[in-house]
């Protein structure tokens, strides 16, 4: 998982970066967060900030375990009394911080009651597992006292929610298992593909190719078990630090914005003397079309649902057939915004963009909770998306606020009219595509500076990969 958001808000901040966050710009991955802390606000820090430098970040393995009947009952056995343990010590928290208003957030407060009230956990756990899972009950405690500080000082975006840990049970009750191993309590045979779990001495296979295990310098972090209750598949999950390192390249800033319509449209700093540059736009058509499709079939379903003579073994049928849409369409829309956000950052090494600024609409476009799955528009998914794929290669994302970018001329700054077929019209005479203006600004309050000549590359992203589109239509402004 990836722990830039959070960890961003919940850290302490200090010097140029708290400057920076005050006026808005929020580090989006490991780069932006290194270089706002070394060289402050990217909007006014000139050059300095695009330095070639390594990062450490932590990534995430996903292996499938390949169970058997006698494994699943260990795994049960054992992330079961973990979950007792996890809510015991949530619960005596919880009461202390509502009854007194206090947060316990050590590791210690759990681990010295190992042989008192948890002796059987801690004996079925072993001491570097059981010292594991109070860390991360620790861990838990410390971010949700680290998101009050930021409510507090009002830096808490909207969509954020305030809440002390609560417990590992789903609806009906049942503790939800979770077996925590220290990092160095396991082995990992990647060769015979085998899980070694060393103070159980349990070998459990698993599937799948680990990307950043293998990497060189990688360093194993902790080891978390959970069970996908639907699917009744085992996971584990291990935390990898790599390092990774940056180029330079043509140290160009790019803007980004990221939208319905354009799903994301990108406007770089001048590629020559003579102020030309390059606009990317990522068109939301298949995105649409694909949301309409399911949300058609999901409509059959909820109709034939809707009929009170239907039987109780066809409904949950139908229900499990519903359900499964909304994963693939789900799935579906990952896919293709994993798609557009590997090809977007290509074209960013290719074009020399060594740094992107990311217009964040404020109070706007957020993914509302509760309201429905069918909110195929997920714009913190997408951000997040293109966060990692950038980090991954090297350039940093940050976010800067973006209001009423898209009524003004990026390059005469007076008021524009919007045309028709997405353009705007400037009373200097010249028309652009409204996303590349839009974008345009955004660039510029990032301090990049502003094309007078743009070529325009479309593409359609699918999940299935992503189609360049031959659009002759160039935007030139006069
Ligand atoms: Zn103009």
């Amino acid at each position: 998982m990836h722990r830039a958001e959070s960890a961003v808000r919940e850290q302490a901040v200090r010097g140029p970066e708290l400057r920076a966050l005050e006026q808005g710009v929020v580090p989006l991955n490991a780069w932006a967060r290194l270089l706002l802390e070394l060289c402050g606000d990217p909007r006014c820090s000139g050059g300095r900030w695009a330095q070639a430098l390594k990062a450490r970040v932590q990534w995430t393995d996903t292996l499938r375990l390949l169970t058997t009947p006698e494994l699943e009952d260990f795994l049960w056995r054992v992330g079961d009394a973990t979950a007792r343990l996890i809510n015991m010590e949530n619960f005596r928290r919880r009461w202390l911080f509502f009854e007194t208003g206090k947060i316990d957030y050590s590791w210690g407060s759990a681990w010295k009651r190992r042989k008192a009230e948890y002796a059987d956990i801690y004996k079925l756990l072993g001491s570097k597992n059981f010292a594991e899972a109070c860390r991360v009950i620790s861990e838990q405690w410390r971010s949700f006292l680290g998101l009050l500080k930021a409510a507090k000082e009002g830096r808490l975006e909207p969509w954020q929610r305030v809440r002390p840990p609560g417990y590992r049970k789903d609806k009906e009750g049942q503790r939800i298992p979770i077996v925590i191993v220290r990092s160095d309590n396991y082995r990992i045979d990647l060769e015979r593909r085998l899980l070694h779990l060393k103070y159980w001495n349990v070998s459990i296979p698993f599937t799948g190719e680990p990307r950043w295990l293998t990497r060189p310098g990688a360093k194993r972090g902790r080891l978390i078990i959970t069970c996908d209750s639907v699917k009744k598949r085992w996971y584990a999950k291990i935390a990898v630090e790599v390092t990774l390192e940056r180029k330079l390249g043509g140290g160009l800033k790019a803007g980004i914005d990221l939208g319905r319509e354009r799903l994301i449209a990108l406007v770089t700093e001048p590629l020559n003397e003579r102020g030309e540059g390059v606009a990317l736009l990522y068109r939301g058509g298949p995105l649409k079309a694909d949301y309409f499709y399911f949300e058609r079939k999901i409509a059959e379903i909820d109709k034939m649902l809707s009929d009170p003579k239907l039987e109780e073994a066809d409904r949950s049928a139908l229900k499990e057939m519903r359900r499964r849409l909304y994963e693939k369409v789900k799935r579906r829309r990952d896919q293709l915004f994993a798609n557009a956000a590997a090809h977007l950052v290509k074209m960013c090494l290719e074009l020399g963009v060594a740094a992107l600024l990311l217009g964040y609409p404020r109070g706007i476009a957020q993914d509302k909770p509760g309201k429905g799955n069918t909110s195929m528009w997920s714009y913190r998914r997408l951000e997040r998306r293109v966060a990692i794929a950038a980090e991954n290669r090297g350039i940093p994302v940050f976010e800067i606020p973006e209001d009423g970018t898209s009524k003004t001329c990026a390059r005469h700054g007076c008021e524009v009219q919007r045309g028709p077929r997405g353009l705007i019209r400037c009373p200097y005479g010249h028309a652009m595509h409204a996303d590349v203006n839009a974008t345009m600004n955004i660039l510029a309050r990032g301090g990049g500076r502003v094309l007078q000549r743009v070529k325009v590359l479309s593409f359609i992203p699918t999940a299935s990969g992503v189609i360049a589109v031959n659009e002759k239509r160039n935007s030139n402004p006069a």
